[in-house]
């Protein structure tokens, strides 16, 4: 990912909507943003809004294969984990290769630059996860690869049952033998996760959090998803979740917290004042039932947001975003909690930190990571140069103008299949 070039983008977003932006990129970095410019005869044109490229901050490859079949029927979200469970048995380092790469080329056509696999299936060691690396290679993404730490059935301490005994190591410091041999590379990241709180005990959190952290490497764990979890560290451990990360020690800028749904204000407090990343993952989230978390209410006290697709079966990050203010529409019965520019920040630079990337803005020293969303083309529209608003006719009310690059209509309004090119590293990865 170390691609030099120019792009002359028609339009773009600096933190403000600018026009005629030249953009030079030398070793797969931003060297260079020049706005008003014309194009050079080198320059590759991009028509429409051109952004930094999107952050998926937490992903389950394997998880794709349910899409289509478990969103009929009915049950809670601990069915829905039974025939999860079912999907992640069964898989081999070329039969994983070929599926990821399928995911991994859907994300890039929706924008995604970079990934982030919170990857469980240790039953054939790494075999999976370098299945994974290999797998965004192939297609171009940046993967930040989240080994999971899972050693559990539940806080109670009860054991691993089926297909969960695959996901464990054995111990959080066997666990941390295994993750020792994956080594960062061009476009790749190793980071660590707490699976939850149920599938790991105290003192092999702290195991896990301290190789992150002497690594320097991101560290994210699953909290609060479902409120059977809350009563059961209550019943346990005499505190919530969140609590009990703070207890350890976990909870920190390095941190992000996956869902985060089900908190009290004392929770709220501490995620914010140790600024840890919140990821939101809003299409799975509906889909499972799992409610809707306090998520202005997080971003309030401090924390900054980020979204995933955690089970793939919708991989639109522009979704994500406008249903991060959407669902907090219904849950409050106010609008406006979140701001576009806030989404667009929680689809872009702050999931880039949240995995560990230097991207997520345009603008010199980041890495040249960015996309194109042209949404006139799919209107029907002409491409080209933008018109400007034009008088209403008759008693027909002024159009908004769709040409001009407004978040509030990005975000709200575009989807992934917008999307007509994709950077990354400084490399075309997807040109429509
Ligand atoms: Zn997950």
């Amino acid at each position: 990912m170390t691609g030099s070039g120019v792009w002359h983008a028609e339009q773009a977003w600096l933190g403000r909507r600018a026009e005629d932006v030249l953009i030079e990129v030398e070793d797969g970095r931003i060297k260079a943003v020049t706005e008003g410019a014309a194009a050079p005869p080198a320059a590759t044109v991009l028509r429409g809004f051109t952004i930094p490229g999107l952050a998926n901050v937490h992903s389950h490859a394997f998880q794709h294969v349910l899409r289509g079949r478990t969103e009929a029927g009915g049950g809670d979200f601990w069915e829905w984990r039974r025939h999860m469970y079912e999907a992640a048995g069964g898989w081999d380092a070329e039969s994983y290769l070929a599926h990821a790469r399928t995911v991994f080329r859907e994300m890039l056509e929706a924008g995604i630059t970079a990934v982030g696999e919170f990857h469980y299936l240790h039953g054939r060691g790494n075999e999976l996860g370098e299945a994974l690396i290999r797998a965004a290679r192939h297609e171009g993404i940046r993967i930040t690869l989240l080994d999971a730490c899972y050693l559990r059935g539940g806080l109670d301490g009860r054991p691993l049952e089926g297909i969960q005994r695959s996901f464990s190591d054995g111990s959080a410091e066997r666990w941390a033998r295994r993750v020792d041999v994956l080594q960062d590379g061009d476009g790749v990241r190793i980071g660590a996760a707490v699976h939850s709180v149920r599938a790991v005990d105290p003192e092999s959190m702290r195991t896990v959090s301290a190789w992150a952290r002497k690594r320097g490497a991101p560290l994210h764990v699953h909290l609060a998803e479902q409120p059977g979890e809350v009563e059961e560290c209550r019943a346990v451990e005499g505190c919530t979740p969140t609590e009990l990360l703070a207890r350890e020690g976990i909870l920190g800028p390095d941190l992000t917290a996956v869902h985060a749904i089900h908190l009290d204000d004392h929770d709220v407090s501490l995620l914010g004042e140790q600024r840890v990343s919140i990821c939101a993952c809003p299409t799975t989230e509906r889909d499972l039932g799992d409610r809707v978390g306090p998520a202005s209410r997080l971003a309030d006290a401090g924390s900054p947001m980020c979204l995933g697709s955690d089970s793939n079966a919708v991989i639109d990050l522009l979704e994500e975003a406008r249903a991060l203010e959407l669902d907090q529409r219904r849950a409050t019965g106010r609008r406006g909690l979140h701001q576009p520019e806030e989404l667009l920040r929680a689809a872009t630079v702050n999931g880039m930190r949240a995995l560990g990337w230097e991207a997520g803005e345009l603008k010199p020293g980041m890495l040249a990571d960015f996309i194109t969303i042209d949404p006139h083309r799919r209107q029907g529209g002409v491409s080209g140069r933008f018109a400007r608003p034009g008088a209403p006719r008759g008693d027909v009310p002024p159009q908004t103008d769709t040409r001009r690059l407004d978040l509030g209509y990005l975000v709200f309004c575009c989807s992934a299949r917008d999307v007509t090119n994709v950077v990354v590293g400084g490399q075309t990865v997807v040109a429509k």
